[in-house]
């Protein structure tokens, strides 16, 4: 069982690994995990504080309650004030970078807004915070421009590696196209950004060698950074209809453990976040991924009145 990190990890082992529940593989895996991550990136836990500035979106994912779609939603944008203070804040309590996260949405006055507000971020404090977005695809020419105002690292889920699962989850135009997704993590790591991506575990439609093969692509890829997370249903998104279909819960959550804890055994050097979609299957979600191989937790520190509108998915926390 030892050997667990010297195991060669092609498709079959992970499909072998993903499917195994046994417990004291479990055990040993996220055991494993937990080693290599300590020997590799350290003990030490990376904080972002994460600041969910606008919910408003120009795309419509089958899944994501904040989709164009959802007339339900009541839309915010963050004010400059709003924003910068909360990353003021997220300075004084030590955490040394701040993740900017909101729908997508693509005009030139939004797109310079942001580059105004990477660069007053990069202002307000010495040692400078670093800085994460999250702000979906954008060009090759925006990334740049965002990268050289002070932006650090990018993280853009890939969702699915399979292009084909891809084009179920998302409506079929060219706004939602598994291509152009690709297309843009290349383009963000042309553009100088540290890049992270991820994927959604427990998707409608989603098969084990899916899994697998999300893996291999995050390896192949070569990420810097991962978040993935277990899928949650939406009430008010057409996915809804499918949740009859899903994993269990708990079959999520330890899945998404897994993943976790394989793609540590694969890339012991890279940042793999705990996702707060894991805290809302499990209390002491977050915990125990850390203990399973990630590294990185990203507090909410966006301010109260925009979180509440900031539904991704059901049961999102209000808690940080
Ligand atoms: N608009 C940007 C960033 C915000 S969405 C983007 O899409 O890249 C951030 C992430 O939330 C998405 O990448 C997706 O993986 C996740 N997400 C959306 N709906 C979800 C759901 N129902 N359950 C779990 N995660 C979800
Ligand atoms: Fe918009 Fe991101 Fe939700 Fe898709 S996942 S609808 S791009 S916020």
């Amino acid at each position: 069982m030892n050997s667990l990190r010297n195991s060669v990890f092609d498709k079959d082992f992970l499909i072998w690994a993903l499917t195994n529940s046994d417990s004291s593989f479990l055990q040993e895996l996220f055991a494993e995990a937990h080693r290599v991550r300590v020997e590799s990136v350290g003990e030490q836990i990376y904080f972002r504080g994460l600041i969910e500035i606008s919910n408003i979106c120009r795309k419509n994912c089958l899944y994501c309650g904040i989709r164009k779609g959802n007339s339900m939603v009541s839309r915010y944008e963050l004010s400059d004030e709003d924003i910068l203070l909360a990353a003021q804040r997220a300075f004084d309590s030590g955490y040394g970078y701040v993740a900017l996260q909101a729908g997508e949405r693509d005009n030139a006055a939004y797109t310079a807004r942001i580059t105004r507000l990477v660069q007053q971020i990069k202002l307000l404090a010495n040692p400078p915070l670093g800085i994460t977005l999250s702000l979906g695809e954008q060009s090759l020419e925006v990334y740049r421009e965002w990268h050289a105002a002070g932006g650090n690292r990018y993280l853009l889920r890939i969702e699915t590696s399979s292009k084909k699962l891809y084009s179920k989850i998302h409506p079929n135009d060219n706004i939602h196209s598994f291509d152009n997704r690709l297309q843009a993590l290349h383009n963000l790591r042309k553009a100088g950004f540290l890049v992270g991506t991820g994927v959604m575990i427990g998707l409608p439609f989603q098969t084990i060698e899916h899994l697998a093969d999300d893996l291999l692509f995050m390896r192949d890829f070569g990420v810097d950074m991962c978040g993935m997370g277990p899928y949650l249903d939406h009430n008010e998104t057409p996915f809804h209809s499918y949740r009859h279909t899903l994993y269990s819960e708990e079959k999520r959550f330890t899945m998404t453990l897994k993943m976790i804890a394989l793609l540590r055994l694969m890339m012991p050097h890279i940042n793999i976040v705990a996702s707060t979609a894991m805290q809302v299957l499990d209390p002491l979600g977050r915990e125990k991924a850390l203990s399973s191989g990630a590294n990185v937790v990203m507090p909410n520190i966006t301010p109260a009145f925009a979180k509440e509108n900031y539904k991704i998915y059901n049961g999102k926390t209000s808690a940080i």
